[in-house]
């Protein structure tokens, strides 16, 4: 039996192999994975003989300037953007980490979260180890560097074979590039190529969570790794080993609900084609007789577009996004009602006035931005307010990477739908169905998919304690 970890950490990860200027294509592929982690990013490179890092708290563009990439330059990269949901958010646990072993110098990028690293790292401290960071990765590195296997990617396979749950990984050694999904296939992680400059022995391989990342640096998706897979890239070629039995698929659904981006593969099925479908199904499932369908900024956009086409009910931009919201603001002394969502968000009253609205978003976690983007919606002169989720009740928390709060904040953990929709002051709500959501997602003979967070059945065996501490929901 395992216990859950404390830290949950949403990530993104990219590797570059072998680019005379590996350290740019890792940052721009960074860039285009921001969505998945703002707090810190780092990128490790090496230029075939030594290995160069740099870290640090913020966004990946205000990190990586031209005197920082300078200073790093290298032909092989790892990179790592990180959103840290609990615990500890210093820099000390920023990615990727990079120690020099028995084995050499290895880098390691991680997304998604060990379900065991507690009682590892328990026993591992017991016999003498000692860690630098409290993130779950850092066991992942200390079994590699413990392995009684000579070579790197026998230990490797090894260490990967005594943790549980979910790592999508990008590792590096001085001169080889390292790809892994764990057995389950949680998390996504792609391998893709650009084509070799003039000049240039070979191709250029890179692997990233999601594909959009690929676009920018120019690089054709090949496939995704695949679950229980390891992938080594070295200046002989590219191999691939198995390094576990082969567990049950169960990739993570909310990728297709809300955190991947819409222009991405992820699982090798289109985002944007999930999410259209989901608000289609939608709009199958929850129909209801009105004016206009409103999206929630960002994330309710691609779903409404569904429900829209297949209602036929106008869509409508009806709540406009401040895309420049900093982290720091002041706020008026006298207090402003829901000045924290009115920050971000505001409505279009010549939009709304007298209509009857079906407002669409991705999810209702705690049910506070609800509530409040529901109120202002009223306030610019709707008649009816009609909620419309595009993935059923979060009825469980995430113990693979994906930031929810604990069950006692879940409100669909704690209320019925009708108590819910009173709470958000709507005059209805619904969510889509679970066979609607995988039917949407394309659940079949291609991918099935980890929907603990909507039934509470986990994939994993799990210790299933709330004093684990409660994320703070980002938006
Ligand atoms: P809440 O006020 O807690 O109900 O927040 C709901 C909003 O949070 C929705 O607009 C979701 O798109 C967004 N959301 C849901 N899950 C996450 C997540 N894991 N990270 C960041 N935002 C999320």
């Amino acid at each position: 039996m395992v216990t859950n970890d404390k830290f949950r950490d949403e990530c993104g990860v990219v590797a570059i192999f072998a680019h005379p200027e590996a350290e740019k294509l890792a940052y721009l592929g960074l860039h285009a994975l921001q969505h998945r982690g703002q707090e810190s990013a780092g990128i490790v490179t090496s230029d075939g003989l030594t290995s160069r890092a740099h870290k640090a708290m913020g966004s990946v563009a205000d990190i990586f300037t031209e005197e920082v990439l300078a200073k790093i330059g290298g032909t092989l990269a790892i990179g790592h953007t990180r959103y840290s949901t609990a615990g500890d958010s210093a820099l000390l646990n920023a990615q990727p980490i990079l120690v020099q072993s028995n084995k050499g110098s290895i880098a390691v990028a991680h997304n998604g979260n060990l379900v065991n690293a507690t009682q590892i790292r328990g026993r591992l401290e017991s016999q003498g180890s000692i860690f630098q960071t409290n993130s779950d990765t850092e066991v992942i590195v200390h079994l590699i560097a413990l392995s009684k296997e000579h070579t790197l990617p026998e230990a490797m396979a090894d260490a990967l074979r005594r943790v549980e749950g979910a790592f999508s990984l990008v590792m590096m050694s001085n001169d080889r590039i390292f790809a892994v999904r764990d057995p389950r296939g949680f998390r996504p992680l792609a391998m893709g190529r650009i084509p070799a400059l003039e000049g240039q022995k070979r191709d250029t391989m890179v692997f990233a969570s999601e594909t959009c990342a690929f676009d920018l640096i120019g690089a054709e998706y090949i496939r995704d790794v695949k679950p229980g897979e390891l992938v080594i890239v070295s200046a002989e070629g590219i191999s691939s080993r198995f390094y576990a039995t082969s567990a049950p698929q169960s990739s993570c659904i909310f990728e297709h609900v809300y955190f991947s981006r819409p222009d991405s593969l992820v699982f090798g099925r289109s985002v944007q084609t999930s999410r259209e479908e989901l608000g289609r199904q939608l709009a199958r499932e929850t129909g209801v007789e009105a004016d206009l369908v409103v999206p929630v900024p960002d994330s309710g956009v691609t779903a409404a577009v569904g429900y829209a086409a297949e209602s036929g009910i106008p869509f409508r931009f009806a709540l406009i996004r401040n895309h420049y919201v900093g982290r720091t603001f002041i706020e008026p002394s006298q207090s402003v009602r829901d000045f924290g969502v009115k920050l971000k968000l505001n409505a279009v009253r010549s939009l709304l006035q007298g209509k009857r609205v079906v407002l669409i978003d991705d999810s209702i976690v705690r049910g506070t931005t609800s509530r409040k983007i529901v109120r202002m919606i009223r306030n610019a002169g709707a008649k009816e307010v009609h909620m419309r989720i595009s993935c059923p009740p979060t009825i469980s928390p995430c113990y693979y990477g994906v930031d929810t709060p604990s069950r006692k904040q879940l409100i669909a953990a704690n209320k019925s739908v009708e108590e819910i929709r009173e709470y958000i002051g709507a005059d209805s709500l619904a969510y889509l169905s679970l066979e609607g959501l995988k039917k949407a997602c394309g659940e079949g003979d291609k991918i099935s998919y980890c929907s603990a967070c909507y039934t509470g059945k986990y994939p994993t065996d799990i210790v299933d304690v709330d004093e684990i501490q409660p994320a703070t929901v980002r938006r």
